[in-house]
């Protein structure tokens, strides 16, 4: 049965975990993430282990199944937030050049920080010190200027284009427990309404944000791909390195853009299948990084056959979130005959939020 609250925004879902729980979490979270940027200058190699071969493996599942877990107690949102939840920030809203451009940015910089970490941040524990310390600042001074999450959680951050993708149709749904209230700081908001921002996104009439998305949506296999396929430097050239992968981004823009010339879909379908191709593309890779770690940390040797079962459930928890965020499209197109949902895209396409939240709730 559908109704308007089959796409509920933040502040329309149940809050089960009490606020307390997520400031615990992220008093800890902070602590652990300066914790790493220390030891990733005092014992690099174990930095580098943690952050490569702990932390990012699990990070895309997480986005994945439950992004607002990690929404809530991600230690660059904690400090982004920190000066709001104190109260010494100053609020100002985003220039309209930043606004405009901010999520280009954040694109940019994941493309740029993907494939140096080939280069750079795999083998050298102060590189990766120096990257991380440089992201928690941003996300720190983004906070003090600009208000809600505006100065980087929801516009600069390089995680947010692959949140937003691969969070688009969360298998557990925890709403965004910051904001409170909402600030209208940005439109078309994931944190104020996951499973409708990519919606509003497609329909909104400057249409720059979503053919970045889309855009990012196609290069991501190729990106994944080719960091995995081409040989670390020095087995090749820094130069050579950085081609191969923008070669493999550009044959997979281009067979994506192909596709939509080709089969006029929604404009959700295309995107939706790259980003299941391209969360597949990684487990491929780092299922066998988790098996390896399982085994250095506890002594546990996984047998092959449990690797290709993983590998196989991760391919149905794709085909099933592709199968989910297809049908929630249809639901949205019934839904907007009825207006509802329609309703629910302005909300997010809005800057005075929580006044018109009141009509809706
Ligand atoms: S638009 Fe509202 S919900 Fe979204 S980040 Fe800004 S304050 Fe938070």
């Amino acid at each position: 049965m559908l109704s308007k609250q089959t796409f509920p925004n933040y502040m329309q879902m149940r809050h089960r975990v009490p606020q307390s729980f997520w400031q615990i979490c992220r008093f800890l979270m902070v602590g652990m993430g300066y914790g790493l940027i220390i030891t990733s200058f005092t014992r690099p190699e174990m930095a580098l282990f943690i952050f490569w071969r702990v932390i990012v493996p699990l990070l895309p599942l997480l986005m994945f199944v439950a992004p607002g877990i990690w929404r809530n107690v991600c230690p660059m949102g904690a400090l982004n937030q920190a000066p709001r939840m104190f109260k010494f920030g100053r609020s100002l809203t985003l220039p309209a050049w930043l606004k405009n451009y901010a999520h280009v940015i954040g694109i940019v910089l994941f493309i740029v920080i993907v494939p140096t970490r080939k280069e750079v941040f795999n083998t050298s524990g102060p590189a990766l010190g120096i990257l991380l310390f440089a992201a928690f600042t941003a996300a720190l001074v983004g906070g003090y200027f600009f208000k809600g999450k505006s100065g980087w959680c929801a516009t600069l951050c390089p995680l947010l284009p692959l949140e937003r993708l691969y969070g688009q149709t969360p298998f557990v749904n925890v709403p965004n427990a910051y904001c409170k209230p909402c600030v209208g700081c940005v439109k078309n908001c994931y944190d104020f309404n996951p499973a409708l921002a990519n919606m509003a996104d497609q329909q909104d009439a400057d249409r720059r944000n979503s053919r970045f998305r889309r855009l990012f949506a196609g290069m991501l296999p190729g990106l994944i791909l080719g960091f995995y396929l081409i040989p670390d430097p020095p087995q090749i050239s820094g130069v050579a390195m950085y081609e191969w992968i923008g070669f493999f981004m550009l044959i997979s823009v281009g067979l994506f853009l192909g596709l939509e010339v080709l089969f006029k879909r929604s404009a959700m379908r295309l995107p939706t299948l790259f980003g299941a191709i391209a969360f597949n593309y990684f487990y491929l890779f780092n299922l066998p990084v988790l098996a390896e770690t399982l085994h250095q940390l506890f002594g546990v040797s996984l047998p092959l056959s449990l690797l290709w079962v993983g590998h196989g459930l991760i391919f149905a928890l794709s085909a099933l979130w592709i199968y989910r965020t297809y049908r929630k499209e249809n639901q949205y197109q019934h839904l907007a005959a009825s207006r509802s949902a329609q309703n629910q895209v302005s909300l997010i396409q809005s800057r005075s939020i929580p006044i018109r939240a009141s009509k809706v709730s």
